[in-house]
C-alpha cells in the first residue's frame, strides 16, 4: 500500500478541482485527464500535469478505462480518484486499477458490484436486519405475474431499474390499467441508459422523504457514520437542495438509522466513503433504498457540520490508515445547506440551458463555500452534467443557514443562461421548507414557473424613470438598457 505520491483524478469540473485541492494540501502531486471539450477547463490548469484522453463524448474519453489507466502509467501516478459519476461506480475500473498496481481511491470491486445492483444490494443487506421497501426481490419479466405482485403490494407502485442511477429508469404506476405500458417504458429506458433491462417493483412510499447517511470504513474493518443529509427537494428524482442535519430526525431515530447504515456497509466489507440512502414514510418509518459507493455530490454539507475533509480521509484510508475517530467522539456542529446551481431553466421543466457564462460573480463572506469549475466567459459544455456550482452555507442554526443561503443567492450574479438560483431562492423562502414540513413532491406540489416571473411593479417602473432622468438628463424618461439593467439587478436583490 504505502503513501500516495501522485494522484490521477479521473473526472472533470468542480469535483476534480475539489479532490486536487485536498491532495495538494497533503503534498500529493496531481494529474488531470481531459477531453477535447475541456482543453481550457480549470481542473486542467490546476493540476501539475494533464493528459488528453479523447473526443468530447464521455464514452470516448472520461468513460474509457484503458485510456485512463494508460494516462496513469505514463505519468507515474500511483493512485486514481474517480470523483462521482463517470467510472466512480464501475467495478471493472476499480479492478483494472488493482490489476495494474494502482491504488483505487474507493471501495473494493466486489462492494461496487453488489451495491451497483439495487436487487443484489437488497439481498445482501436483508441478512443484516436492515428494513427494505416492500417489493420484489427478483427482476420482473412477465407482465401478468408482475401485475399480480403489484396488486398484492398495493398501488401506487414504482417500477425501478436494478442498475439505475441519477433518477433514471423509474416509473410510478398509479393503477393497474397503466402497468403494462409503464413496465415496457421502464425496461426500454433501463436498457438504453444502463445496458441492463432488469426492473423490479417497489411500493411507492407516499409523502416520501429522502434521508441518507454518510458512512466511512477503513481497511481494518472499522466503520463509522458522519450523520445524515436531507435530500428531499428533488426534480426528476434528482436532488437540487440538500441539508445536514435533517430537521425531522430525533436523536433516537438518528441512532437507529445510523446503525442500519453501518450494517449496510458491513454487509459488503465496505471501506472508503459511501452513502446509504433511505426513504422515510410519513410516520418516519425508514427503508433502505440503495448505497452509493463513492463520494456524493452533496458531501460538503457533511464536511461543514463535522469539520472533516472527506477527500483527505478517503486518501488516508486508501493508503491503508485506520480511521482516526470513533463513533461516540463525533458530534454535529450547526447546520449546513447546499444548493446545486444548474444551467437549467426551471420555467421550462428544468431542461438544460447551456451556453456562455457572460457574467459570473460568486457570493462571498462568513460561512459561505462555493465549489465550482468555471469562470466568467467560459462555456458550459453540452456533453456533460450541466451543474455550474454548488453553494454551501454553514451557520449555527437551520434558520441562520437558510438566511445565509438567501443572502448568498442574492449576491450570486450569473447571466448568459438560465440557472436554478431563482428556484432555490423560492425553496428557501417557502413556508413548507422553512417549517421542515416537506417531502420529495415539493416541486410538483408547490412550484409553478410563474413564481419566478416577477412583473415590474409601479414602484419599479417609477424607479426606472427616475434613473433614466438621472443618467440621461432626459425630461422624457424612457426605459433604456442601462436602467432596465439597474431595475433587474434591483429586483434580483430584492427578496422574493
Ligand atoms: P448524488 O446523490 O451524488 O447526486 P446522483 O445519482 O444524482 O448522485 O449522481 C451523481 C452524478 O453521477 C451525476 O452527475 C449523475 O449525472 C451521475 N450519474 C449517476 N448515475 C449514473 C450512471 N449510472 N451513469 C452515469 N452517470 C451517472
Ligand atoms: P437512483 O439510483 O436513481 O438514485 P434511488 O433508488 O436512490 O435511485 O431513488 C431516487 C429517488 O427516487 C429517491 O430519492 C426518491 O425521491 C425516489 N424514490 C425511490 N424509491 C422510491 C419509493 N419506493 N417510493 C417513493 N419514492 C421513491
Ligand atoms: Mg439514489
Amino acid at each position: 500500500m504505502g503513501k500516495i505520491k501522485k494522484l490521477l483524478v479521473a473526472n472533470r469540473g468542480e469535483i476534480a478541482l475539489r479532490v486536487m485541492r485536498s491532495a495538494r494540501e497533503l503534498g500529493i502531486k496531481t494529474v488531470a485527464v481531459y477531453s477535447e471539450a475541456d482543453r481550457n477547463a480549470l481542473h486542467v490548469r490546476y493540476a501539475d500535469e494533464a493528459v488528453l484522453i479523447g473526443p468530447p463524448p464521455s464514452s470516448e474519453s472520461y468513460l474509457r478505462i484503458e485510456k485512463i489507466i494508460s494516462a496513469a502509467k505514463s505519468t507515474g501516478a500511483d493512485a486514481i480518484h474517480p470523483g462521482y459519476g463517470f467510472l466512480s461506480e464501475n467495478e471493472d475500473f476499480s479492478q483494472a486499477c488493482e490489476d495494474n498496481g494502482i491504488i483505487f481511491v474507493g471501495p473494493s470491486p466486489k462492494a461496487i458490484e453488489v451495491m451497483g445492483s439495487k436487487l443484489a444490494a437488497k439481498a445482501a443487506v436483508a441478512k443484516f436486519n436492515v428494513p427494505l421497501v416492500p417489493g420484489t426481490s427478483e427482476p420482473i419479466t412477465d407482465v401478468k405475474s408482475a401485475k399480480k405482485i403489484a396488486a398484492e403490494i398495493g398501488y401506487p407502485v414504482l417500477i425501478k431499474a436494478s442498475a439505475g442511477g441519477g433518477g433514471k429508469g423509474m416509473r410510478i404506476v398509479d393503477k393497474e390499467a397503466e402497468f403494462q405500458e409503464q413496465m415496457e417504458r421502464a425496461i426500454s429506458e433501463a436498457t438504453s441508459a444502463f445496458g441492463d433491462g432488469s426492473v423490479f417493483i417497489e411500493k411507492y412510499i407516499t409523502k416520501p422523504r429522502h434521508i441518507e447517511f454518510q458512512i466511512f470504513g477503513d481497511k481494518h474493518g472499522n466503520v463509522v457514520h458522519f450523520f445524515e443529509r436531507e435530500c428531499s427537494i428533488q426534480r426528476r428524482h434528482q436532488k437540487v437542495v440538500e441539508e445536514a442535519p435533517s430537521s425531522i430526525l430525533t436523536p433516537e431515530k438518528r441512532k437507529a438509522m445510523g446503525e442500519a447504515a453501518i450494517n449496510v456497509a458491513k454487509s459488503v466489507g465496505y471501506y472508503g466513503a459511501g452513502t446509504v440512502e433511505f426513504i422515510l414514510d410519513d410516520n418516519l418509518n425508514f427503508y433502505f433504498l440503495e448505497m452509493n459507493t463513492r463520494l456524493q455530490v452533496e458531501h460538503p454539507v457533511t464536511e461543514e457540520i463535522t469539520g472533516l475533509d472527506l477527500v483527505k480521509l478517503q486518501l488516508k484510508v486508501a493508503e491503508g490508515e485506520k480511521l482516526p475517530m470513533k463513533q461516540d467522539e463525533l458530534k454535529i456542529n450547526g447546520h449546513a445547506v447546499e444548493i446545486r446551481v444548474y444551467a437549467e431553466d426551471p420555467a421550462n421543466n428544468f431542461l438544460p440551458d447551456i451556453g456562455t457564462l457572460r457574467t459570473y460573480k460568486r457570493p462571498q463572506g462568513h460561512g459561505i463555500r462555493v465549489d465550482d469549475g468555471f469562470e466568467q466567459g467560459m462555456d458550459i459544455p453540452f456533453y456533460y452534467d450541466p451543474m455550474i456550482a454548488k453553494l454551501i452555507c454553514h451557520a449555527d442554526t437551520r434558520e441562520a443557514a437558510i438566511e445565509k443561503t438567501i443572502r448568498a443567492i442574492n449576491e450570486y450574479e450569473i447571466t448568459g443562461l438560465e440557472t436554478t438560483l431563482g428556484f432555490c431562492k423560492f425553496v428557501m423562502h417557502h413556508e413548507a421548507f422553512r417549517t421542515g414540513n416537506f417531502d420529495t413532491r415539493f416541486v410538483e406540489n408547490y412550484f409553478k414557473p410563474e413564481v419566478l416571473q416577477e412583473k415590474p411593479t409601479e414602484t419599479e417602473n417609477m424607479l426606472a424613470s427616475l434613473l433614466a432622468v438621472e443618467i440621461l438628463g432626459s425630461s422624457k424618461p424612457k426605459r433604456t438598457e442601462a436602467t432596465q439593467h439597474q431595475v433587474s439587478l434591483w429586483k434580483k436583490n430584492r427578496t422574493l
